[in-house]
């Protein structure tokens, strides 16, 4: 039974090479937060660890998860699908753990559609400029050119669902993104005051999408 002394679910979600997954992995840093760790179909790469960064699992276990009702969302992203499974998280907040997830919008759409109990903080994730996403992207798939044009074609979709969430934050600076949205997740958790300005997200999505 969810009480007050549950955690809070933080969903971050942004356009694929906004800095989002380097930020989920900081701020699992902090205490009584942990990240709700995703089952994909998707093949691992060089530095990944099953367990840790996904479930690496096949297309018939997904379909299993998927059938057994065992995921609290799941969505085909780029030709896999990813899912987060129910247990795991409500397990955590009943502890009294912070859950961060790293998720697309879809998923965020899912989840936020459950109303479940929990309190819930949903961020979108934006790049500073196109011109420094493209980079990131290209850097990230050296040898798997066509993945980073995938994804690049793939922005201008995904930005545009910036918003249905609860705060834009853009990630020009590591370390000021990071100190923002520690910010406003505790001012949300101790109900503070939230400095968050959307004319000017609004303008930068523009800008971003021109
Ligand atoms: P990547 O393949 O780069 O690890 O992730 C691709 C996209 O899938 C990212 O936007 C990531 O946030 C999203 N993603 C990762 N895990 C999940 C999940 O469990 N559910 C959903 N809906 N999206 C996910």
């Amino acid at each position: 039974m969810p009480s007050k002394n549950d955690g809070v679910m933080i969903i971050l979600s942004s356009p694929s090479g906004a800095g989002k997954t380097t930020l989920v992995k900081e701020l699992s840093k902090l205490e009584n937060y942990e990240i709700s760790i995703s089952h994909t179909t998707r093949k691992p790469r060089s530095y990944e660890h099953n367990d840790e960064h996904y479930f690496f699992v096949n297309d018939n276990d997904f379909q299993r998860l998927i059938n057994n009702g065992e995921f609290l969302e799941y969505a085909k992203v780029f030709n896999n699908f990813y899912g987060t499974t129910r247990t795991p998280v409500i397990d955590k907040l009943n502890k009294g753990k912070h859950v961060l997830f790293d998720i697309d919008w879809q998923g965020a759409d899912q989840i936020k559609n459950k109303k479940l109990d929990y309190k819930l903080i949903t961020f979108f994730i934006l790049p500073p400029t196109k011109e420094v996403l493209f980079e990131r992207l290209s850097k990230r798939h050296v040898s798997e050119k066509f993945i980073a044009e995938e994804r690049i074609k793939q922005f201008e979709r995904d930005v545009l669902h910036w918003i249905n969430y609860d705060y834009v934050v853009i990630n020009d600076n590591l370390e000021s993104c990071y100190s923002r949205i520690k910010n406003l997740i505790e001012a949300e958790i101790n109900n503070g005051s939230k400095d968050y300005d959307e004319k000017y997200i609004r303008k930068h999505v523009e800008k971003l999408t021109i």
